[in-house]
């Protein structure tokens, strides 16, 4: 089984001509909503792999905007702990989907921040806990510092990109990041240096078109981005994420792992939205034998 615990978001997506620069208003196209949020698509992805049973610890507001949520990951097979919060909002998002497929995007947290170290459920079972960073932090450490005691693997998807405690880093087994990320937390802007310069087992660089790179126990691995027509890549690195861990936990190797994992995002860049733009697993399969 692996156990996300993070961020859960209902999404407000524009799509525009172009993201607005600093002090300009961009008249976009027609509002739509999706449930979002990197916790939750990671879940969603990881369910959506069926390698792997999917738990998810989320926080939720008492609002209209929490049941779409509750409802996608439910339907997507995720068994779900809620945290319930009266006193705040269920986090949103706030995207723009500029029309060559970038996206700019301000969070509200929301009941997402009140998520607190004790809330993590009991571990019995657990192979992998999956992390983020749209989580307080000294949750997300204490998360993984509980994770690592009980002999649970750690991945934890540095995104976005904020300064980490010192501690943490020590409790991961395996980092993802994509190169803005890696440059944040190493401070290190050849690609290289910085992969060579992170103390964790294991890391991938997730590249966009490019692919994605790995250092795997002083191994260092390559694969290929799988060429598709990317109209939105919300939820690309989610995608990735989520699949690259359900493979690890079913046990497949680290090679395959990353090609499951491009292929996945690679079918999300084609389509719409957060969640509802993870592949089936059928669909992943079907690129894998192309
Ligand atoms: P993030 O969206 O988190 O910044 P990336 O842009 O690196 O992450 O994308 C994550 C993964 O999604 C990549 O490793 C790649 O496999 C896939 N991907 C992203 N953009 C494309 C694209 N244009 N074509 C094919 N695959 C893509």
């Amino acid at each position: 089984t692996v156990l996300v615990a993070g961020s859960a978001n209902l999404d407000f997506v524009v799509r525009a001509a172009h993201a607005p620069a600093p002090g300009e208003t961009v008249l976009g196209r027609e509002l739509a909503t999706y449930p979002g949020g990197k916790g939750a698509n990671q879940a969603l992805a990881c369910a959506h792999a069926g390698a792997a049973p999917t738990r998810m610890l989320l926080a939720l507001g008492e609002d209209a905007h929490a049941e779409p949520i509750e409802r996608s990951l439910r339907e997507g097979g995720v068994e779900l702990h809620v945290r319930r919060c009266a006193e705040r909002a269920t986090g949103s998002a706030f995207v723009c989907v500029a029309d060559d497929g970038e996206n700019a995007i301000v969070v509200a947290p929301g009941a997402n921040a009140a998520l607190r170290g004790d809330d993590l459920p009991a571990l019995d079972g657990i192979a992998w806990l999956l992390l983020q960073l749209e989580s307080p932090l000294d949750a997300v450490a204490d998360w993984a510092r509980q994770a690592r005691a009980a002999g649970v693997a750690v991945a934890l998807n540095a995104a976005p990109a904020r300064a980490l405690p010192a501690a943490l880093l020590d409790d991961v087994d395996l980092l993802i990041v994509n190169e803005g990320e890696l440059a944040a937390l190493t401070g290190i802007d050849d690609l290289d240096a910085a992969v060579a310069a992170v103390r964790v087992p294991r890391v991938v660089v997730t590249l966009g078109a490019r692919g994605c790179l790995a250092r795997v126990d002083g191994a260092r691995l390559r694969q290929d981005a799988f060429a598709v027509e990317a109209v939105d890549t919300t939820a690309a690195g989610d995608t990735f994420c989520g699949v690259l861990v359900a493979a690890l936990a079913r046990g497949d190797g680290f090679d395959t792992a990353l090609r499951r994992a491009c292929a996945a995002s690679a079918l999300a860049c084609t389509r719409p939205g957060a969640q509802s733009s993870v592949p089936s697993h059928a669909e992943v399969e079907a690129l894998l034998h192309t």
